[in-house]
């Protein structure tokens, strides 16, 4: 059988990145850049002061005022502020009032804090400024310090945080491009399935593999569809399958294993879907079937995620999220963080196990919690963890300290 890694490659190798489109900059939080972007103009755009204080020149023998004593007293020129031109240039013996953010006069090459100077406001004329504040090139900023005009300011595949976004504000691209997030939809199949605001008469289970899967969607940045529930039933999911397969990717959840009326992968096959694999040796998600739908210059690609919720929640995260990714352009990690067990845990049968764990930072280092947990079928136990770690049956038994791979699920935080 197939491993992870073997598998998660024949996945990544069917992703085509999508396309992309304009929007405006106030929308591009965690949308990610489809385009390099260049810095258009340099940063600063002129030469400027960083401080409140006076702007002075200090010659080649390091004064503002040749010999003399500790202090020397300078005439002021005129005051420039913020969003202002200077229109004198300071030489020896003068200096100009500035305050942060206004463009240095001509000859400027130090800044001295209005805190270091002795300023009296009814004498506004003069200021007072000991030699130790004369230090070349001080408390001011030289045009394109921060950045060249022409350089990398930003790589595609980027996902835009504040601080992004600021400096695509700075550099005035108001309007940026961005890829389209996938759209993907979700069809959960099973004649025991009833919806979440239903009464599960016996025998009936309420769909949780739904909600949980348009919650992982939206968590990665990427557009889920509904399809609702499906009966085990050809004409039913033949229907359905048709209407899912319009999107970037469907997602089919139950109806992969062995059971009678396991009919996912027939159906999928006779909508002219291309069986890629089916069974992955890992544990839970053994049954997982992908397969890749291309007619008239459209794909999709079609994962059916095991019934079971943790199965499918452990599949998603593996599997999914890293080809949505591709879709998006953004890079897919290709190594995991490592956590410190916190307990002993052993490892029964002989598939890799990926064990729902709570993830923290202890010290500094991560430290993984094994909850509880019986198998495929216990959501419950999900709801005490924050992700899961990769237990190799070879192990057998894990101590406290050993290091293993971990995935934190959802949005990917630790609390
Ligand atoms: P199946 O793969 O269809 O045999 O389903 C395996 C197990 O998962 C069965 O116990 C199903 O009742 C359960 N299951 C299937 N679909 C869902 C769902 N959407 N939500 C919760 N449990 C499900
Ligand atoms: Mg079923």
């Amino acid at each position: 059988m197939l491993s992870v890694s073997d598998a998660l490659d024949l996945i990544l190798r069917q992703v085509h990145a999508g396309s992309s489109e304009t929007i405006s900059l106030s929308e591009g939080l965690t949308r990610i850049l489809a385009d390099d972007l260049f810095v258009p103009e340099d940063s600063p755009p002129f030469d400027k002061s960083l401080m409140d204080g006076f702007a002075v020149h200090i010659d080649e023998s390091g004064s503002a005022n040749a010999g003399g004593p500790s202090t020397v007293e300078l005439k002021i020129a005129e005051t420039i502020t913020a969003g202002n031109l200077p229109t004198a240039a300071v030489r020896t013996g003068l200096a100009s009032r500035i305050m942060t953010g206004a463009p240095l006069p001509d000859g400027c090459n130090c800044i001295v804090p209005i805190e270091q100077t002795q300023f009296i406001e009814t004498h506004p004329h003069t200021v007072t400024i000991p030699r130790t504040a004369l230090v070349s090139e001080a408390h001011l900023m030289r045009r394109g310090t921060a950045a060249k005009a022409g350089t990398t300011l930003l790589r595609r595949g980027t996902r835009l945080q504040p601080q992004q976004i600021a400096a695509l504000a700075e550099f005035g691209f108001a309007q940026i491009n961005v890829q389209k997030p996938p759209s993907v939809a979700v069809l959960a199949t099973g004649d025991e399935l009833v919806a979440v605001d239903q009464p599960a008469t016996f025998g009936r289970i309420r769909n949780s593999n739904e909600p949980m899967l348009i919650a992982q969607i939206a968590a990665s940045d990427a557009r889920p569809v509904s399809l609702g529930i499906a009966r085990d039933e050809e004409s039913q999911l033949r229907e359905r399958i048709q209407r899912g397969l319009q999107h970037d990717f469907l997602l089919l959840t139950g109806g992969v294993s062995a059971g009678l009326l396991d009919l996912v992968p027939q159906q999928l096959r006779a909508a002219g879907v291309t069986q890629v694999f089916h069974g992955v040796h890992m544990k839970p998600g053994k049954p997982l079937w992908f397969g890749v739908l291309e007619e008239a210059g459209r794909r999709c690609l079609v994962f059916g995620l095991p019934g079971n919720p943790v199965s499918s929640l452990a599949c998603f995260e593996l599997f999914v999220r890293p080809a949505l990714q591709k879709f998006c352009g953004s890079a897919v990690p290709t190594t995991q963080p490592k956590a410190l067990l916190t307990e002993p845990i052993s490892v029964r049968g002989n598939r890799p196990v990926y064990q729902p764990v709570a993830i923290s930072i202890v010290g500094n280092q991560l430290a993984a919690q094994p909850v509880p947990w019986s198998g495929s079928s216990d959501l419950k136990a999900t709801v005490d963890a924050n992700g899961m770690a990769l237990l190799m049956p070879d192990n057998g038994r894990y101590a406290v300290g050993d290091l293993v791979d971990v995935w934190l699920w959802g949005d990917r935080r630790l609390v």
